[in-house]
């Protein structure tokens, strides 16, 4: 039984703002999952206000303090990880478990920034001076703004928010007005942890109202988003235009090249998993696949016999193999471009152009034409576009021509061309033998090509680079 969800604003450590806009579960359209406060401009620039107010202080805290209150947060979270995984199965619609392991990688985010309150920064040099030395120190950059989208609606909010506090920025963070709640626990987590009034702002809302006033605000710094490819490089033009730093991480077309020497139960499970774990919606799933002939058919049929297993369904089921679309807007994309495959061609072995509700069986599509928009472009679902490729080379060649580079994968026992693709693939993560949706929470995140601003990398010790600047200190004995 579930008692519907309110998601306000967190704006100078007030939780405020009318709920008025309903987000319905998208695997029960007629249970409300939540119901949220939708920010005006005057809501952003309250908030951003905030934040300019409380930032000197938040950054004179000795950073061993501020990891401790993202340590308290983690705690916090973890703490009630059961309902904030089920509050995000119902506003999101992927599956419970998919759910709690994202809420335990916000948890271990957390842990990750809060450690780093103890790590060593800076480096020391030798001077051409004599009785000199040289260190760098890292500052703060003072206010930032951070806009995230809805389909990893808490790890991403907690990738972006946790380095940014920790460097010792205040934030105003603008979540998806698709999935306002799970950033409202992340909120919350971090207020209860003794976050002081205004360095953490939540403002829920539109993009087109609360999205673009942080973009266009001189006193937001820095900004940080991560959605679609054509909302970013909007919002990156707004941000650099007035002279701001802005990380853009966006869209993915993630393909894999499955070479005749791989085991075909083994490529159907990374494929599968890429592809229709999540439901296919993770700008890292696997969306097309590229198959040499010798393996082609053991393959297809390894891999239509898994895709049999991912029947969508209600994700508070813990039964269900594979969550439900999160909205209309995003299963018409998929539907339409299902059916523009088959009318240029392509044959379905799993999956059809329609679907009960957001019940939307995995696709897999063989023999989809390169351009066409289901193997080229982004589309956001269970869909796998399958083509065959000669060789190696033809392959490479095909993963590479794509005006994406998230993530690209091979399946291969071949030490040579694992090595070769890993040099040669134009990706920013590369995964041999391994799904390409997944990845690790201490380790450098981002894209290349239309991925990605390409500029500051995310998550891991690098995430700390884009929410500070470098200072050089000469220091002279006398
Ligand atoms: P989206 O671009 O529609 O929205 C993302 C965020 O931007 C939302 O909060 C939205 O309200 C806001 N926004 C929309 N228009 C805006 C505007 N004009 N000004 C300011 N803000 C605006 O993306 P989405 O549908 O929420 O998410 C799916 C997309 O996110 C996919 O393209 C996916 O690949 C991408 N994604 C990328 C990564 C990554 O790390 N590269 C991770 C997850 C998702």
């Amino acid at each position: 039984m579930s008692s519907t969800a309110i998601a306000q604003h967190l704006i100078d450590g007030e939780f405020t703002g009318e709920p008025v806009k309903e987000r319905r579960n998208p695997a029960r359209p007629d249970e409300v999952a939540v119901v949220s406060a939708s920010g005006t401009r005057a809501d952003a620039e309250a908030a951003i206000a905030a934040a300019e107010a409380a930032q000197p202080a938040w950054a004179a805290v000795p950073a061993p303090a501020r990891g401790a209150i993202l340590m308290r947060a983690a705690e916090l979270l973890r703490s009630r990880a059961a309902e904030v995984a089920a509050d995000l199965v119902r506003e999101e619609g992927k599956t419970i478990a998919e759910a709690s392991g994202e809420v335990g990688r916000a948890v271990g985010v957390l842990q990750f920034f809060g450690s780093l309150g103890w790590a060593a920064t800076g480096t020391t040099y030798e001077s051409a001076l004599p009785g000199t030395t040289i260190s760098t120190r890292r500052r703060p950059l003072g206010v930032v703004g951070l806009i995230t989208p809805w389909n990893f609606p808490i790890a991403i909010p907690a990738w972006k928010t946790a380095p940014a506090l920790l460097s010792g920025n205040a934030v105003v963070l603008k979540p998806s007005e698709l999935t306002p709640m799970s950033a409202r626990h992340l909120a919350a987590a971090l207020h209860e942890a003794g976050l002081p009034a205004g360095v953490l702002n939540v403002v829920q809302g539109s993009g087109r109202t609360v999205g673009e006033t942080l973009a266009q605000d001189d006193r937001i710094a820095a900004l940080s988003f991560t959605g679609s490819t054509a909302v970013g490089r909007q919002i990156g033009r707004v941000v650099n235009e007035r002279g701001g730093r802005s990380q853009l991480e966006m869209g993915g077309k993630n393909g894999v090249l499955v070479l005749d020497d791989a085991d075909p139960r083994r490529a159907a499970q990374v494929v599968a998993s890429g592809g229709f774990g999540l439901t296919g919606q993770a700008c890292t799933a696997t969306s097309r696949v590229y198959v040499t002939p010798g393996i082609r058919a053991a393959f297809l049929e390894e891999l239509a016999a898994i895709a049999a297993t991912y029947a969508p369904g209600d994700g508070l089921d813990p039964a269900t193999a594979m969550g439900v679309v999160a909205s209309d807007a995003q299963l018409e994309r998929d539907i339409s471009a299902v059916r523009n495959a088959v009318d240029s061609g392509a044959t379905l072995l799993h999956g059809r152009p329609e679907s009960d509700g957001l019940h939307f069986q995995p696709v897999i599509a063989v023999d989809v034409e390169h351009a066409s928009p289901l193997a080229a472009e982004e589309i956001f679902g269970p869909i796998v576009a399958v083509m065959e490729v000669p060789d190696y080379e033809a392959g490479l060649a095909a993963i590479n021509d794509s005006a994406y580079g998230l993530t690209a994968g091979i399946c291969t026992t071949s030490l040579s061309r694992a090595s070769d693709f890993a040099e040669n693939a134009h990706a920013g993560v590369i995964k041999v033998n391994r799904a390409t949706a997944g990845l690790d929470l201490h380790v450098p995140f981002g894209g290349v090509k239309d991925s990605s601003s390409g500029t500051f990398r995310e998550q891991g010790h690098t995430a700390t680079q884009f929410y500070t600047w470098e200072k050089t200190v000469y220091l002279g004995a006398e």
